[in-house]
């Protein structure tokens, strides 16, 4: 036999393997082995066997990696698709398949050593106090890892070791499995009684399980607060009773230990005792290895996780469920550049599984889909209990000005309902999308403005740390105090633009009464803090909340019944056609937060632009009235959902050598495209943001009708471009990101 393996070096072929005896029955496809390659040896994926080879004189494969084969062949077949569609190299796409911890050889399984006691015959020996006391420890116990009775018992090995040799006790190594939720004290949870919308969801659902059709995707469009988790838990129910698993993507900053628990305490903790893997970034290589491992052995059959775990090996796999189907974290920035969502409706097809988007505001591409008759919308049009949406009231911060000093972070009527609230005892949120205090430095005298030395972007003054700080490569310097132009040194810089951190200070001082607290990626110092300040703000630590869309997504505080957004247009102005549509969706999410509760929630959009369709739906909760017309813009200027788009993006250091392969490439895909239908390839042409971390980037953007013809031509061009060197080119299809 003959194994056909894919390298993780970047190398765009594959090589074959011989199975030498020994390996017989150990090698399969999706395999990971260790082989010969030149003098060194490299780390791979059997991704075929086969009987002959064209090459003569094969070497042999020199072990196997990780135990059995890692890759099922279904998901390897995902990654194939992915590696076509987005035109990327199949190492790579097989590398986002399989998580770091499980690929590399190095973390493994952790072993610990347990010590037990023994059945006690005959005669005890004669032991010391010491012994006896320790002895008695275990007897206690029974069993114990070492390391926890040598806590314990203030002691040495070399103690439990001459119990050992007298016959006492046994010391033997054993895996350990981490569990990551471990400490968590879970209470089961028992189905709710669905509401008649629920009821009809979760009836075509389950009715969808029909092994002789392809399974349908489903659109669950329902708004913050309809039930949609609950919906999902029942669904999973019904999958499990097929005897099949379920995959449940939820975007990395929904993925709270608060998320995770409700899927816990239904299936782990109840009667139906199925372990629930859940995988995301936050966990110790060791910690995934063990996670990932319990869902290929098939103990773990329910998986949560973030975009990565739509290839979680759950086989067979009978249901996909994507959280917040809109949510832009769902695509991947870096190759392979795949889109979570898109991945799982082919692997819902691949596999035979039910796949549900679920959204409060879907993405104007699933929406289409749904309308177009691809997928199946279903509905859930009520807050639970018929608690009712918010009351949302826009103020325009234009006639909020305050006469002395700049535009007003705070209108009055904002104020005004902040201060009920502390006298009431009930808490509110407030949010800006920005972090940090000011957003640019400026000197009135000569026109400094504080940029980037490697971005073209502006500092934000971050002054709890002194610091002006880069928000895209990190860039960190110690915030002047003086012009820094040579020359000026004019002491009255004028810092404006507004952040988070301005937010909370000068809140502090409106509000002296009221705790406050600020939560963005500058206040998550350690890993716990997250958990810690939104369970201070669940018992009601905290009255006020500052945060950046942090706090936007998925919590759940009963008591929350104010929502401030404090400049609801900062997202409006971008050179990106899916500003409207991000601002719809981030004020709905925002919006959604308030009145959970029995209290009726009140939200104060703040905004320079306050007529914007964007601002104007999310105030009347009217999704589809914001779909229609922002469809309608779509259509008239050839933007996607209506057609696709694929960006060419070319980087470099030396912006003449970009500008000038930009140029060469766009000439060359002239002539191969020359001919096709429906499709128009842009001028080449500075990327809105031109520089990022010191490299300049040009882009050539292609509209085309149907995506996959086009992605094997642009695999076939990238492979066969001459460029310089130091030139990068990438591809992005189906982009979410157009700076
Ligand atoms: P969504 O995911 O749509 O925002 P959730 O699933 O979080 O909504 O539901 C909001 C709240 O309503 C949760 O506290 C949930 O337990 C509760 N809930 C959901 N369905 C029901 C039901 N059928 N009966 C009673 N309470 C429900
Ligand atoms: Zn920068």
């Amino acid at each position: 036999m003959i194994a056909r393996v894919r390298l993780d070096l970047r190398l765009p072929k594959e090589f074959d393997y011989r199975i030498p005896p020994e390996l017989d029955g150990q090698i399969d496809v999706g395999s990971r082995v260790k082989v010969p390659f030149g003098t060194r040896e490299a780390l791979g994926c059997v991704v075929a066997l086969v009987d002959s080879s064209p090459r003569q004189d094969l070497r042999p494969i020199l072990r196997a990696v990780g135990g059995a084969s890692l890759l099922t062949p279904k998901v390897l077949e995902l990654a194939r698709w992915v590696a076509d569609y987005y035109c990327c190299p199949l190492e790579l796409a097989l590398k986002s398949a399989l998580p770091e911890a499980v690929r590399r050889e190095q973390a493994g399984w952790k072993h610990q050593l347990w010590v037990r006691a023994r059945p006690r015959t005959g005669d005890p020996p004669k032991l010391t106090p010491r012994q006896i006391e320790i002895w008695q420890v275990i007897q206690e116990w029974r069993e114990m890892p070492l390391s926890q009775l040598l806590r314990i018992a203030q002691t040495t090995p070399d103690t439990i070791r001459r119990l050992e040799d007298r016959g006492l006790v046994t010391i033997q190594s054993q895996v350990s499995e981490r569990d990551p939720y471990g400490q968590e004290e879970l209470v089961a949870t028992q189905p709710l009684e669905l509401n008649p919308e629920q009821a009809a969801a979760l009836a075509s659902i389950t009715a969808a399980h029909d092994p002789h059709r392809p399974p349908p995707v489903f659109l669950l469009h329902g708004v913050t607060g309809s039930g949609k988790t609950e919906v999902y838990l029942q669904a999973i129910a019904q999958t499990l009773r097929q005897d099949r698993g379920a995959i449940v993507l939820v975007p990395e900053i929904s993925l709270t230990p608060q998320t995770v628990e409700r899927f816990k305490a239904r299936f782990q903790a109840s009667e139906w005792r199925t372990l629930v893997a859940v995988l995301h970034s936050q966990l110790s290589a060791g910690e995934r290895h063990d996670e990932w491992h319990k869902i290929r052995q098939g103990r773990a059959r329910i998986v949560i996780g973030p975009r990565s775990a739509v290839f979680a090996p759950v086989d067979p796999l009978g249901l996909i469920i994507v959280d917040e189907e809109h949510e832009h974290s769902y695509k991947q920035e870096e190759a392979p550049r795949y889109h979570a969502r898109d991945v799982a409706v082919v692997r819902g097809r691949q596999e035979g599984a039910v796949v549900v988007l679920g959204s409060a505001t879907p993405s104007l591409e699933s929406y289409y889909n749904a309308r177009r008759g691809k997928y199946r919308l279903l509905e859930l049009p009520a807050r639970i209990d018929d608690r009712r949406l918010p009351v949302v009231r826009v103020v325009d911060l234009r006639l909020a000005q305050r006469k002395e000093k700049g535009p007003a972070i705070f209108s009055a009527p904002l104020l005004e309902a902040m201060r009920q609230r502390l006298e009431r005892r009930e808490q509110t949120m407030l949010f800006l999308n920005r972090r940090g205090y000011a957003t640019s430095l400026q000197c009135p005298r000569c026109g400094y403005v504080a940029g980037c030395p490697n971005c073209s972007l502006s500092l934000t003054y971050h002054r709890q740390v002194q610091q002006l700080r880069c928000h895209l490569c990190g860039y960190a310097a110690p915030a002047p105090q003086a012009c820094p132009q040579t020359g000026c040194a004019n002491p009255a810089i004028r810092f404006s633009g507004l952040g988070t951190e301005k937010v909370e200070t000068s809140l502090a001082k409106l509000l002296p009464q009221a705790r406050i607290t600020r939560m963005d990626s500058d206040t998550l110092k350690r890993k716990d803090d997250y958990r810690r300040i939104l369970s201070e703000f669940r018992v009601g630590k905290i009255d006020i909340l500052v945060g950046t869309q942090m706090i936007a997504k998925g919590l759940h505080f009963p008591n929350v019944t104010l929502v401030g957004i404090v400049y609801a247009d900062l997202g409006l102005h971008l050179p990106d056609f899916r500003a409207g549509e991000r601002t719809f969706q981030l004020l709905t999410q925002v919006a959604g937060r308030a009145g959970r509760g029995d209290v009726e929630g009140e939200v104060f959009i703040q905004a320079f632009t306050p007529f914007h369709p964007a601002i104007q739906y999310a105030r009347r909760h009217d999704y589809v009235g914001f779909y229609e017309q922002e469809i309608e813009f779509r259509a008239q200027l050839n933007y996607p959902p209506v057609v696709r788009f694929a960006i060419l993006t070319l980087e470099g250091r030396n912006e003449e050598k970009v500008s000038f392969s930009a140029g060469y490439l766009k000439k060359q895909l002239d002539q191969r495209l020359a001919g096709w239908k429906d499709l128009a390839v842009s001028e080449a042409a500075p990327a809105p943001l031109l520089r990022a971390e010191s490299y300049y980037r040009y882009q050539i953007l292609i509209r085309c009708p149907a995506m996959g013809r086009l992605s094997r031509e642009l695999a076939a061009l990238v492979t066969s471009i001459a460029l310089p060197e130091d030139i990068r080119l990438t591809v992005d299809v189906d982009p979410v990101n157009l700076m």
